[in-house]
């Protein structure tokens, strides 16, 4: 929260969800354990200097290095109807992550994951958390943009994954939240549906997974926004220090 602007956009989300019990103390803030730098925010732009006064951290020094590693990739068939790869973006430390699918047509456009309808919801989840998109990582299981929306094929997961599970490597997340069918059942490779497996957490080697329903969803059933800030509190919780 940085103003009353945005505590009444706050509240009024909450509100919204029909949230009933939150904490309006945000000590539990995600990067709060130490004192820190400013986050830096990892896109697809140039790699940052690797040594010097602004040489980045473990993870942040990684990151552009799995980015270069994707280059201009030409793996899956996705590479012929994208406009710009979307790497992800945020802090290189962040202890929260959130995983989605892919990107629709304005992150294709923009080069930035969940920026369009859906992610403007997910910034407003974000923030009812108490935690700006600069706090937290955000990434996708594909890079590029599925042609017309429709859903990643296995062919193309299984190309683009493992660039994503070199991201959580990097960064370390203490939380990951699964945003969705794919992003949940790529994690912990199951076929078990969304519906079972969100509001409770599923280990991934060092890291706890929070599969929730994706933002997209909640916009054509907004209903289920109630579950999903039951799923977020869970992580806020976990998150606490
Ligand atoms: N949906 C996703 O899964 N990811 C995005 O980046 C945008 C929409």
């Amino acid at each position: 929260m940085t103003d009353a602007r945005d505590l009444v956009a706050h509240l009024r989300y909450l509100q919204e969800m029909g949230v009933d019990g939150f904490s309006r103390d945000a000590a539990w803030r995600v990067r709060q354990a130490e004192p820190h730098q400013p986050a830096t925010a990892v896109t697809s732009e140039a790699p940052p200097p690797a040594v010097g006064p602004n040489a980045p951290t473990a993870a942040g020094g990684l990151l552009p290095v799995i980015r270069a590693d994707i280059g201009d990739c030409t793996r899956c068939k996705l590479h012929q109807g994208r406009t710009n790869i979307v790497f992800g973006v945020g802090s290189p430390e962040a202890r929260l992550m959130f995983v989605g699918e892919g990107p629709g047509a304005d992150e294709d456009e923009q080069g930035e994951p969940f920026v369009g309808r859906a992610g403007q919801l997910l910034t407003q989840i974000i923030k009812a958390m108490g935690l700006a998109r600069e706090d937290v990582y955000i990434a996708n299981v594909v890079k590029c943009r599925p042609p017309g929306n429709r859903n990643p094929e296995p062919d193309e997961i299984e190309q683009c994954s493992p660039f994503l599970h070199a991201q959580i490597a990097a960064i370390k997340p203490v939380v990951i939240v699964a945003l969705g069918k794919f992003a949940a059942q790529t994690l912990l490779q199951t076929e078990t549906p969304i519906s079972r497996l969100r509001g409770q957490f599923h280990r991934m080697g060092d890291v706890d997974v929070m599969p929730t329903f994706h933002p997209s969803y909640l916009l054509r059933n907004p209903a289920a926004k109630r579950e999903v800030w039951e799923d977020m509190k869970l992580v806020m919780k976990r998150l606490a220090v």
